[in-house]
């Protein structure tokens, strides 16, 4: 069970990122995201695309970061914080691969500093500053037990039959619709 928790959205410049964040997260595995601001449209936009290509994959919106790690250490989960300045991936991915409930933070700015002490560790995929989209994408491929780029998501309205050249995507809400644009 994989959550990710972003910090420090800010609603007039961070919607392109968050939103990649929330369907990066969905796309490698994640249940949900859960958004450390209030920025319903951005959750619901969100969570519109995740319904149409499938899964449960779910958004909680203007959360309190802090009650959150909390509750989520006293259920027994384990909290990994991406940042540039923490352990190498590289060197920790097997201790996460043994965590069963990981939550997984990304930051925007400036994260405070009481995040990597309630951190059980503070994770940088390489020790360079890039972008929490590329941290996310791969942690998730690194710890996941399966071929993340290979889920099938249930109930999706959309799906995409691989194809060398050009697009092919189904209408599965319409049997016999197949697009190729
Ligand atoms: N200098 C900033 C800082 O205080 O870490 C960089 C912020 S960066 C634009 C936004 C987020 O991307 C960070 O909070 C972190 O979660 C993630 N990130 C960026 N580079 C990373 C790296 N090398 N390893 C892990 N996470 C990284």
């Amino acid at each position: 069970q994989i959550i990710v928790l972003r910090l420090g959205h800010r609603p007039e410049r961070d919607k392109r990122i968050t939103t990649h964040v929330g369907l990066t997260a969905r796309a490698f595995g994640a249940e949900g995201l859960l958004l450390a601001s209030d920025d319903r449209a951005i959750a619901d936009n969100i969570e519109s695309v995740a319904r149409r290509w499938g899964g449960n994959f779910y958004v909680k919106n203007n959360v309190n970061w802090k009650k959150e790690i909390q509750s989520w250490k006293n259920n027994g989960g384990k909290v990994c914080h991406l940042s540039m300045y923490g352990l190498n991936l590289s060197d920790v991915e097997s201790d996460i691969k043994n965590w069963h409930k990981i939550m997984i933070i990304v930051g925007a700015e400036k994260v405070p500093p009481e995040v990597y002490d309630m951190a059980d560790l503070n994770v940088a995929v390489g020790n360079q500053p890039h972008s929490e989209v590329a941290a996310i994408s791969v942690t998730m491929d690194r710890i996941s037990d399966y071929d993340p780029l290979k889920q099938e998501f249930g109930d999706a309205e959309l799906s995409i039959v691989p194809t060398s050249r050009g697009k092919k995507v189904i209408d599965n809400t319409n049997s016999d619709n197949i697009n190729n644009n």
